[in-house]
């Protein structure tokens, strides 16, 4: 599958549209999902241009997954009591409808509901809060 540039996440990583970013590293970017299928709903992109999980090189999925792993610890801690679902979607017949690659990190209380999309839109005092609650949580991890 070809990348597009012009997808939503790219344009948030070259700053074009607006994100609740909680972390940046060399190589990921850390940001609240605009549509929270729970609060503190985090998506964890790569910097590399890679439609989904097959196309991105090994050491930037190496690198991807290792901050997906920071930011659940950090969701665990944030939201203790919870769960954490780590879901990762390739293409639209999986559900997939943002076309760079992306893991979604959601606290969860609801045992098996799978029930995914179809979510309202979050105000930006609720998205801006919860940044900040997983950005301290990340504070806290090594
Ligand atoms: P997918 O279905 O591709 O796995 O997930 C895409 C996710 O991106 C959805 O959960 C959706 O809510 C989120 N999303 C779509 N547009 C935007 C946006 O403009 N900003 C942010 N922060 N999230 C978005």
């Amino acid at each position: 599958m070809s990348y597009d540039p012009a997808n939503i996440f790219a344009r948030i990583l070259r700053g074009e549209l607006p994100a609740h970013v909680v972390e940046e590293t060399e190589d990921t970017l850390t940001f609240m999902d605009i549509m929270p299928k729970a609060n503190g709903h985090a998506l964890v992109i790569p910097k590399e241009g890679a439609p989904n999980i097959f196309e991105i090189s090994d050491d930037g999925l190496h690198k991807l997954i290792t901050q997906v792993k920071r930011v659940a610890k950090a969701s665990q801690r944030a939201y203790p009591g919870n769960g954490v679902r780590v879901i990762q979607l390739n293409g639209s017949e999986a559900g997939q409808s943002v076309f760079h690659l992306h893991f979604h990190i959601i606290p969860s209380a609801d045992g098996m509901n799978f029930g995914f999309h179809g979510g309202a839109a979050a105000d930006e005092a609720s998205l801006s809060e919860h940044a900040q609650r997983l950005k301290q949580a990340l504070a806290t991890i090594d």
